[in-house]
């Protein structure tokens, strides 16, 4: 049985995988149009994703449980950081 901390979506992403990924690509590209939202360098992104994938608060390798972010579009974004209030795991980028 499968058991969650989030209220509400984590049962879908685990069942919808395949298809989250497609959705993730999808919201990097739009969010990649818009001039405004800034990201970071590959090299940055990896850097971050790694962090993330160390976390004990990464559910189901895609869900940040502090925020509630797709940790794969948080990363991208240059002006967020990691939500923890102590000890993050990594900061917004200059
Ligand atoms: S954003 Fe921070 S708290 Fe969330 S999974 Fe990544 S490293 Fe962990």
């Amino acid at each position: 049985m499968f058991e969650s901390k989030c209220k509400s979506c984590l049962e879908s992403v685990k069942t919808k995988r395949h298809v989250l990924k497609d959705e993730i690509n999808d919201a990097i590209d739009k969010l990649s149009k818009n001039k405004n939202i800034k990201f970071v360098s590959d090299e940055v992104y990896e850097h971050r994703l790694l962090q993330c994938r160390e976390c004990k608060y990464l559910e189901l390798g895609t869900t940040c449980m502090q925020c509630g972010c797709f940790v794969e579009i948080r990363a991208k974004l240059r002006d967020l950081g990691c939500p923890l209030s102590k000890h993050k795991r990594w900061n917004p980028a200059k």
